[in-house]
């Protein structure tokens, strides 16, 4: 069904997810509602920031957003993991599958992603049990995994050694022909077993932290992309199948202030703010779907390296973080607002 429903309306989807208030010491809850009383709630409704009328009534704007998919606060990474495994599993029926997630630093991010009850592992695992069960029917996948940082404007690899992390200098090339990407001296690790994501992920997060000592935000600061390279052959009817899965945990969204910052912190952020606007950019130019039309792939990192996992032959989908706090109102509005462009293209 979501394969039917996708082609339907074209190729990419948006859903959104609003974090729960941890506790009252985070402060001030936003006013933000589900109009949908159904369990499937695919609406939001925001208050905005109080306002003086002419005639001296406070009042507060209205916004209403509406998305392929709402989770509120309640919502389980289980929950949502049900709604994108139809797509994760594309990527073994050969199809270049992209999942992003997009907001402002401690919208939940990491936590819908990387995290050990993310995406990611769950992804992981459901491909190599599917891929395991496929065997019967003759299919023997090769499985790869990598992990990526683009950190301004260069890539850095998770799982290389911490020298290498820091040090190594990575390419994007290009094979036109096949469409097909590979970064130069990249670490490959074999999805062979089912506890292998697990030490994917916690090899990243040891480079992570190391990193984190040069610069404490880091993380936060840089787009973390996660490719799992998918290759069948079917012995018994001779088919082959290549698909690519790319799960993005992508920098904060908030726009910094570059009066404040100097320096290291003026380029990574005039970088990061490059690479998401490029990325709306590209979303916004395929979804007009002009045949032959430029599509601006070039114009950042991020985007060059999903180059042939965005156009094409590809199916995209862009999970919106918000903040549930009324501190974060102003950014949680203009991610919101950033995401319907998308959503409607
Ligand atoms: P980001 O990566 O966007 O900066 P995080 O994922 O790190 O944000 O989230 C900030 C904090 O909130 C973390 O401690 C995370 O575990 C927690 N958190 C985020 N989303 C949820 C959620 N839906 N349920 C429970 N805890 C969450
Ligand atoms: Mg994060």
């Amino acid at each position: 069904l979501f394969n039917q429903v996708q082609e339907l309306k074209g190729n990419i989807r948006v859903m959104c997810r609003v974090r729960p208030v941890f506790n009252s010491s985070e402060g001030a809850a936003a006013n933000l509602t589900f109009p949908d009383v159904d369990k499937e709630s695919k609406e939001l409704e925001v208050l905005g920031k109080e306002e003086k009328s002419s005639l001296g009534n406070v009042t507060r704007k209205p916004h209403a957003f509406s998305f392929d998919r709402v989770f509120g606060p309640e919502a389980r990474n289980q929950e949502v993991f049900e709604e994108i495994s139809q797509l994760v599993q594309s990527a073994l029926d050969g199809y270049n599958v992209c999942i992003f997630c997009y907001g402002q630093t401690g919208s939940g991010k990491t936590h819908t992603m990387s995290s050990a009850d993310g995406m990611i592992p769950r992804a992981t695992h459901q491909i190599y049990e599917t891929a395991t069960n496929l065997k019967e029917k003759g299919w023997t996948y090769v499985m790869e995994g990598s992990f990526v940082e683009v950190y301004n404007e260069e890539i850095h690899d998770l799982l290389g050694s911490a020298k290498d992390f820091r040090e190594k200098k990575h390419e994007i090339r290009h094979d036109d022909q096949r469409k097909q990407t590979t970064v130069t001296g990249l670490s490959k690790v074999a999805l062979d077993s089912p506890g292998a994501v697990e030490s994917i992920l916690k090899q990243a997060d040891s480079n992570r932290s190391v990193a984190a000592t040069q610069s404490n935000a880091r993380s936060s600061r840089s787009h973390s992309v996660f490719i799992l390279k998918l290759v069948g052959h079917n012995s018994t009817t001779g088919e082959m199948s290549e698909g690519t899965l790319n799960l993005v945990d992508l920098a904060g969204s908030e726009r910094l202030k570059s009066s404040g910052a100097e320096g290291d912190r003026m380029k990574e952020t005039q970088n990061i703010n490059k690479s998401l606007s490029c990325l709306g950019d590209v979303i916004g130019a395929l979804g007009q779907n002009k045949e032959g039309g430029h599509i601006p792939y070039r114009n950042s990192k991020l985007t060059y390296l999903l180059q042939y996992s965005l156009g094409g032959n590809s199916k995209t989908l862009m999970f919106v973080m918000a903040s549930p706090l009324e501190v974060h109102l102003t950014e949680t509005l203009t991610s919101l607002k950033f995401a319907t462009k998308v959503h409607n293209t």
